[in-house]
Order: C-alpha cells, then sequence, then structure tokens
C-alpha cells in the first residue's frame, strides 16, 4: 500500500498537538530512542483519513504493533473491540498506571492493552526506568491520565 504523504505542517501540528508524547503509551518522545512517528488511527485501508482528526503521534513500538490493524477480538466474549482513538476517547477512562503496567479497564483498553504490546517485558523495564528517574509520567501525560 503507497504511504500517504503527511507535509511538514501537519506533522508538526500533530506532534505539537500531542503535546511530544506518544498518544497510546504517553511516553515522551525525548525518552524513546527511535522517536515517534505519525500514526493513523483508522487506516488508510479501513477507509481512515490523512485528515488531522485521524493522525496521532506515536512512538514506534506503539506503531509497529499497531499497523494497520483498528481493534482485536476478546476470544472470552466472542466480541470485537475497536482500539482506543486518541481524538474521541479519554486515556483515563480505559487504562491506569499501576506502577510501571498500564492496566486496561475497559474493553477498548483491554484490546489496544494487548496488540499494542504496552506491557511487554523490554517495555515494562523502560518505563520503570523512567520512573525511577521521575521523567515518567510526565506532567502532560499525568494531565491525559486523569479523567
Ligand atoms: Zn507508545
Amino acid at each position: 500500500m503507497e504511504r500517504p504523504y503527511l507535509n511538514k505542517e501537519l506533522r508538526r501540528l500533530v506532534a505539537k498537538r500531542a503535546d511530544y508524547l506518544c498518544e497510546y503509551c504517553l511516553i515522551s518522545e525525548q525518552d524513546t530512542i527511535l522517536g515517534c512517528a505519525i500514526d493513523h488511527i483508522i487506516s488508510i485501508k479501513h477507509g481512515g483519513s490523512s485528515s488531522a482528526d485521524n493522525l496521532a503521534y506515536c512512538c514506534v513500538y506503539c506503531n509497529r504493533f499497531k499497523g494497520s490493524d483498528i481493534g482485536s477480538i476478546i476470544l472470552d466474549k466472542k466480541e470485537f473491540f475497536r482500539f482506543y482513538h486518541p481524538r474521541w476517547d479519554n486515556w483515563g477512562e480505559h487504562f491506569k498506571l499501576n506502577n510501571s503496567t498500564i492496566e486496561p479497564l475497559t474493553n477498548i483498553g483491554q484490546v489496544t492493552t494487548a496488540i499494542l504490546g504496552f506491557n511487554d517485558q523490554t517495555r515494562l523495564l523502560e518505563r520503570q526506568l523512567l520512573i525511577n528517574k521521575k521523567k515518567y509520567p510526565s506532567p502532560s501525560a499525568i494531565r491525559r491520565m486523569s479523567t
């Protein structure tokens, strides 16, 4: 699939609007090794556009795990749930930080946490190091965590 072209101005707007945080796991871009990318919240193949309201700032981990997915199934419930949508949802309604673990509070939170790998071992370790250095959650991440 062809990569949509996002101009510099749009990229800057998305990054600034996100306060330079991954809008999914809330890590600050400055604390990532690989930086952040622009995510199509609803991927192009599912009908999403490249307008600002469908774009999110996203760390490379969240971006790679999410790919073009828009949700997942909870097998116990035999039901599909969409991912957390940074423009539609409040982070604090779907997730809660418990030490270094991001705990899901809803079905949307559960599928997002699972597929985006929020609590993979290396990410827990990274988050714990940032917590120890008082870099996570940042003041702007704390604002998003409160509902
Ligand atoms: Zn992330």
